[in-house]
């Protein structure tokens, strides 16, 4: 069956699935694209407070830039650096609204899932000819099923957060103390300030999302003095989890984590090393967390910052090829895999890395990293063009990736065309 007649989906409309949709109009296809909130950069907007550590030249698409141009748009000093929220009003919002994207665009429109038209994933025959099928759930509770010619899995990671435990289960007592445990990048100092102030909060993970928690907590602490701050890691020292500071090749990453650094030893934070969290309960004093045997101080609160993981349930149906560890396209995964290297940089790639046996399903943006946590929004970018290009039979344009790092001074890389395992890099967290 030749289903070249049906669109193609895009499934989210992220930075990286609008992306994909500019790619495609460029190329001439036909993109539909399905968000499940009510404006584009939905997840981003639930972390809308924190300043990114990219400045506004990396965050932008060629192909989005080129749309927005077009009607007039006034590009962000590339030098500067957005908050989660500038970067959906002043980038995302605008670009959704192009007379391009606009009509292309279904909003509060959930894919729940997606398969092959009449063949389940046990079916051989005829399986490479058949279009995807998608599910799509409307906030009213409606379902309806589209048929795809191609679809593009770009609805990120934001809403499967891990756990606390290191098993990557939820540990024993987590998912009874739900009300008091928070996942993510809680707006611990704006929104949900009255959650927070005068308690006692702990803050579990070593990442950036931490970082940006704990800075927010101490200044919270500055007007509501008994609020106290405990810090679980994982490592065993402050200088494994702080790596880069001032020498980070991206500048407000570097500034963070050594803010952080300055907040622990002048003892703002209690910082509790080598902790592998085992189980916590509720007792008169507060909740209870204990690791290898030992009980850490009581807290009236916990906020989970372990990363997250993607969603796999809605494309189970579908014939995929992941690694095992990280949960990224196999051939993705030796290029991201944080037990493999120490991530300092990450080789651009495109569609021959993120191909699955059934051809023309793509992951791309956050999901594509599955668990590894260092995604940047160019590599993302890069990822589109490469796998819109192949959308489109230009299998030379689609592997010849290329990763054009503008000339900030954050990343020092050049980029130039490659095939070999001299390919330029990109900075990762
Ligand atoms: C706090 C934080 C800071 C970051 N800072 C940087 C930075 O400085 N520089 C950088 O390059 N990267 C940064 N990143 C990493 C990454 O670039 C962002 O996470 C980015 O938002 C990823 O874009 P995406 O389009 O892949 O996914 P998302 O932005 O997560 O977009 C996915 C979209 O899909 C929608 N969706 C989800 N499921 C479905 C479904 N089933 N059906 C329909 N729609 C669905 C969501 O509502 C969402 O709108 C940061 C990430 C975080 C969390």
């Amino acid at each position: 069956m030749n289903t070249s007649h049906y669109p193609i989906a895009v499934i989210g409309a992220g930075p990286v699935g609008l992306a994909a949709a500019a790619h495609l109009l460029a190329r001439g296809l036909t993109p539909i694209v399905f968000e499940a909130g009510s404006s584009a950069g939905a997840s981003i907007l639930k972390w809308g407070h924190v300043r990114i550590f990219s400045p506004w030249l990396y965050n932008i698409d060629a192909e989005a830039r080129r749309l927005l141009q077009a009607e007039g748009w006034q590009e962000p000093d590339g030098a500067s650096y957005p908050t989660g929220r500038q970067l959906v009003e002043q980038y995302l919002k605008p670009l959704a609204s192009t007379s391009a994207l606009k009509p292309v665009i279904r909003y509060e429109s959930k894919v729940t899932a997606v398969t092959k038209f009449r063949k389940d994933l046990m079916k051989n025959e005829g399986r490479g000819d058949a279009p995807f099928l998608l599910r799509i759930q409307t906030q009213d509770g409606h379902e309806y099923d589209l048929l795809a010619h191609a679809v593009i899995d770009a609805s990120g990671t934001f809403e499967k957060p891990n756990p606390m435990g290191s098993h990557g289960i939820p540990v024993a007592g987590e998912q009874k103390e739900a009300e008091s445990i928070a996942y993510g990048i809680p707006d611990v100092f704006g929104a949900e300030a009255d959650v927070y102030a005068n308690k006692r909060v702990l803050v579990v993970g070593s990442g950036h999302s931490a970082f940006n928690v704990l800075q927010d907590l101490v200044r919270l602490k500055e007007k509501a003095p008994a609020t106290t701050i405990h810090w679980a890691i994982r490592k065993t020292s402050l200088d494994l989890v702080f790596g880069g500071g001032e020498n980070d090749k991206l500048r407000e990453r570097g500034r963070l984590g050594s803010t952080v650094r300055h907040l622990v030893e002048q003892g703002d934070i209690t910082l509790f090393p080598g902790i592998s969290i085992d189980r916590l309960e509720r007792n008169q004093s507060g909740i209870v967390v204990e690791s290898n045997g030992d009980q850490l101080p009581s807290v009236d609160r916990i906020i989970v910052t372990t990363g997250f993981r993607p969603d796999l349930q809605i494309i189970s149906e579908l014939r995929l090829a992941l690694d095992p560890g990280t949960q990224s396209p196999t051939a993705l995964a030796p290029l991201i895999d944080p037990n493999l290297h120490s991530c300092g940089t990450v080789r651009p790639h495109g569609a021959e890395e993120l191909k699955h046996p059934d051809e023309n399903f793509y992951i791309v943006g956050m999901k594509s990293y599955g668990r590894a946590p260092t995604f940047l929004l160019l590599t993302g970018y890069e990822q589109v063009r490469s796998v819109t290009s192949a959308l489109a039979g230009d299998w030379d344009a689609a592997r010849r990736v290329e990763l054009v790092l503008p000339e900030t001074g954050a990343c020092s890389t050049k980029a130039r065309p490659q095939t070999s395992s001299a390919q330029p890099k990109v900075c990762c967290g």
